[in-house]
């Protein structure tokens, strides 16, 4: 769905991306995670055709950025970080609205916006004002608006900012059916416990450039990730996990961040050959902490 090619794009003051390089697959969420300032908002606003590179090249769904960006709008949303809602027109007309700037015929519009409306959960606020929302439900109309027109790709910056837990947990769900209604997700976001929760992938941007080179794999259904820890160091954890058939995500002499079957018996095998193989393993869990022990181990700042 979405190809980078050591794309680098300045504004006058600053090089904000330096060089990034990346390819995202259809049907995933991504998320975009990074220190304030990395570069994610300029990389998602790349990807959302509304820059064009200094160098290098992007392409949504075999379109190149800086030639078709009308035909890219039409198959992509976008939720920036800071975005407006008419706070008098009611949901139903900031839909009707958003549907028709999309082209979206007037005979067809009403269903597309019931449609959009139901997707994210505002059929029974259809009558009320923006206005009248709360936070949550504001942040579920800006992404109704921005998914009206069905498209492939939808890119949302810091769409949980703000949220309380409820409505953050809500919007996790949200995202999870939007991918498996067949939507392809990049997700900026800072609150690394939720991404756990829906992305597939995670990539990490620091200084204008992606830490360690590429995406890291977050999860998927049947592996996920797990958290090896050892009493006495050794060397060659990474190696001897690789060879037994585990991505490792991030990993020192201590421990390791691994993505493995949630197979029992091939999960109790891969304990037994640790052991056997003299590792002093100290403990072996599912961890919700994982994804923030590879990203401080990338960022270089020790969790
Ligand atoms: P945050 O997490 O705080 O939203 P970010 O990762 O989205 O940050 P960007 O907003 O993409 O980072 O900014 C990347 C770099 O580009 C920063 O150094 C920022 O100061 C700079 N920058 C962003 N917008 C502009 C602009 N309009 N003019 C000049 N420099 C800018």
């Amino acid at each position: 769905m979405i190809e980078v090619e050591d794309l680098v794009y300045e504004y006058p003051t600053a090089r904000a991306l330096k060089g990034v390089s990346l390819k995202v697959a259809d049907q995933t969420i991504t998320a975009l995670v990074g220190p304030n300032g990395a570069g994610k908002t300029t990389l998602l606003r790349c990807l959302a055709a509304l820059e064009d590179p200094y160098s290098g090249k992007v392409v949504i769904d075999g379109m190149d950025t800086t030639h078709s960006p009308r035909e890219i709008h039409a198959r992509m949303g976008y939720l920036p970080d800071f975005y407006g809602l008419y706070d008098d027109l009611t949901v139903r007309r900031c839909l009707t609205y958003a549907a028709r700037s999309h082209s979206i015929t007037a005979g067809a519009t009403p269903k597309a916006v019931a449609k959009a409306a139901q997707r994210v959960g505002l059929s029974d606020r259809i009558d009320s004002k923006a206005g009248e929302l709360s936070r949550g439900l504001r942040q579920r109309l800006a992404i109704g608006q921005a998914i009206v027109h069905e498209p492939k790709l939808l890119l949302l910056d810091e769409p949980a900012a703000g949220l309380d837990p409820q409505a953050r947990r809500d919007l996790s769900a949200l995202l999870i059916a939007l991918r498996d209604g067949g939507m392809t997700l990049v997700v900026s976001s800072h609150i690394l416990a939720e991404l756990e929760d829906y992305c597939t992938e995670m990539i990490i941007i620091e200084n204008g450039l992606i830490a360690g080179g590429k995406a890291i794999k977050v999860r998927d259904d049947d592996r996920p990730r797990y958290m090896v820890a050892l009493a006495a160091p050794r060397a060659d954890l990474k190696d001897f996990l690789v060879a037994h058939g585990a991505d490792v995500s991030e990993a020192d002499e201590n421990h390791a961040v691994i993505v493995f079957t949630r197979n029992q018996t091939a999960r109790a095998k891969l304990v037994r050959d640790l052991v056997m193989a003299g590792f002093e393993v100290a403990s072996f869990g599912e961890s919700s902490k994982a994804l923030e022990q590879t990203y401080f181990a990338q960022v270089g700042h020790k969790a």
